[in-house]
């Protein structure tokens, strides 16, 4: 069967005929070892002069790397060196990005990609990834065929319209399926040569970039409407076509376009949207532990929700599945989710709902104020998915001591400038009773002689899992039961000691083998669900391992035996 590259660093026999040598081999980010070349290898590969004398271990040089990230001035130049090494030598990259995921994720993406972004005309220095535009109809297929990998199996693909919470950056948005990318090769071990990052510039409405003279995109308005989506039926088609076994992941799409996008193309191709279904994943995951925390039930939780947008909506839905699997039915399910947009509460009596919005529009006076919501709907658990920073006031946060023994309180919206609340604030005005969680990190809150561990609902815990599980399945469609299943078994990566010190979401750190264990919940939904052709293997947790690429050197030369 055709597989992805699997841990498979070429030797010199197998390539014999076309491995790459001298200055090529140096300049092939995927082969490239720079000093770590032993002196076998520089001998058998034309590389002797080409590199200074001295020969490193892996190890050295990713000390080397941390050294030198450590000594920039600032988190875009720390960023701008990480890119240079991805571009330079992709195994080092990988191998400091796995040993120090929880210093480095935060400058290979947020937040520093959002300043990357805002940069990325300026900072353009070599192309990564495909960029499509409407020129490009009739022959997108031609552009992706110029990719020189054909096994591809993740791509993710933005059209800049909602970059985190900076809105419409255009083509700079690239950043962002850059770095998720990284993500799920650092996290989940998915091969770099199985990842293609995709933006496609549909012009933008910023019209700062126009006036630039520097932006790498197109400066026209955003195609709306039948021109929009034939560009994008194109894409889907042609990618399908091109590379038959790819994931698709959208990626800050604009609101009015993630949804339908999501309705149209979810029975037809294996795709998702990770700001709906990624996020919701993560967040039913923190919810599941934050009820053990307090040893409550979902089936007995109300929940607010601040937003409804793709975030909040998203959440709910799969909450609500979550709730009518254990039993509740599907109205009173949805009847335990309540929802606070711009203009308040969402009741059935509302005229201005879209479908999404009216699922959870209830029977209900309608109330203007968050405020005024607590009070009337008295939710165990408050969530926050506005981009409004500071909409958890210390009146709210005090109600929901009130009302409750503990309080469960998700301040979601990134960066951190925009969280509704900070972990601080949670902890402080409801006596330390909160099981809190944010969008962003919040660094340990110190109180009364205790320690808080504020929870990071990261996408990251979810999408490089559920990408591994769809490749190890070869499933052809990727479904809300399977973020379902990552929720649990993310959940269950939580231990108890995790708990008692109020961390509802594992250490980055153990990220891989989670990812591994999202994969395998999602292989066997794949398989039970009959959503593959593929038979399921017998070992699937050592299937699913051996996919997983580990950016360690190996010898590139035959190892002469001694002796
Ligand atoms: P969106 O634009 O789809 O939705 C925003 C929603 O907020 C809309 O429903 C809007 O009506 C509502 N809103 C705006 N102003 C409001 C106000 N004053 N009061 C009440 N509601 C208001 O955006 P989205 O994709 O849902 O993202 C929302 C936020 O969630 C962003 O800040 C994003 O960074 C964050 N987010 C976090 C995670 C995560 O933590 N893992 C994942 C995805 C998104």
């Amino acid at each position: 069967m055709d597989r992805v590259r699997i841990k498979t660093m070429p030797t010199f026999d197998d390539r014999s005929g076309g491995f790459p040598r001298g200055l090529e081999l140096l300049h092939d980010p995927g082969l490239n070892k720079g000093t770590a070349f032993t002196a076998a290898e520089r001998e058998a590969l034309g590389l002797q002069g080409l590199l200074p004398p001295r020969i490193s271990t892996q190890q050295q040089q990713v000390d080397h790397v941390i050294y030198n990230v450590r000594r920039k001035p600032n988190p875009l130049e720390k960023y701008l060196y990480l890119i240079g090494l991805q571009d330079r030598n992709e195994q080092l990259f990988y191998k400091a990005l796995v040993d120090h995921l929880e210093e480095l994720s935060p400058l290979v993406y947020t937040p520093t990609v959002g300043l990357a972004c805002q940069e990325y005309s300026h900072l353009y220095r070599r192309p990564r990834g495909i960029t499509l535009t409407r020129y490009d109809r009739g022959r997108i297929k031609e552009a992706l065929l110029n990719w020189p990998h054909r096994n591809v199996r993740v791509i993710v693909v933005t059209d800049g319209e909602r970059i985190l919470g900076l809105g419409d950056l255009g083509s700079n948005g690239m950043g962002i399926p850059v770095g998720k990318l990284s993500l799920y090769t650092a996290c989940a071990g998915i091969d770099p040569a199985a990842c293609l990052p995709v933006m496609i510039d549909v012009g933008t409405n910023n019209n700062e970039l126009w006036s630039d003279p520097q932006y790498i995109g197109l400066p026209e308005p955003r195609l709306e409407g039948e021109e929009y989506d034939t560009l994008i039926d194109e894409f889907m088609e042609a990618a399908g076509d091109v590379f038959p076994r790819v994931m698709i992941q959208l990626e800050d799409f604009g609101n009015r376009n993630a949804f339908r996008l999501l309705d149209r193309y979810r029975d037809r191709y294996c795709m998702f949207d990770d700001d709906i279904q990624g996020t919701a994943g993560v967040t039913l995951a923190g919810l599941y532990s934050a009820l053990r925390i307090i040893k409550g039930k979902i089936t007995e939780q109300r929940i607010v929700f601040l937003g409804a947008g793709e975030a909040a909506l998203g959440i709910g839905n799969l909450v609500a599945s979550a709730m009518i699997r254990q039993g509740l039915a599907e109205e009173e399910a949805l009847g335990r989710c309540w929802f606070v947009d711009s203009k308040g509460l969402i009741v059935a009596g509302r005229e201005d709902l879209n479908l999404h919005k009216r699922r959870f529009a209830h029977d209900f006076p309608f109330h203007r104020t968050l405020a005024e919501v607590v009070e009337a709907v008295r939710p165990t658990t408050l969530i926050g998915a506005s981009g409004q920073p500071a909409a958890f006031g210390p009146e709210i946060l005090e109600a929901m001591a009130r009302l409750n023994e503990r309080p469960i309180i998700f301040a979601l919206s990134n960066p951190t400038s925009r969280a509704e609340c900070t972990a601080e604030d949670a902890y402080r005005h409801t006596q330390g009773r909160a099981v809190f969680a944010g969008g962003s990190p919040f660094p340990k809150v110190e109180m009364n002689g205790q320690t808080f561990v504020p929870g990071q609902a990261n996408n990251v815990y979810i999408f490089p899992g559920v990408g591994l599980g769809v490749m190890a399945s070869d499933a052809t469609r990727v479904t809300d039961e399977m973020f379902a299943a990552a929720a649990k078994c993310l959940d269950e990566q939580v231990s108890k000691d995790d708990l008692e010190q109020g961390r509802i979401f594992p250490s980055l750190a153990r990220i891989r083998d989670v990812s591994a264990a999202i994969a395998l919940a999602v292989a066997k939904v794949a398989f039970a669900g009959k959503l593959t052709a593929m038979k399921e293997p017998s070992n699937l947790p050592g299937y699913i391992k051996s996919l997983m690429y580990d950016p360690v050197y190996s010898s590139y030369v035959p190892v002469k035996k001694h002796g």
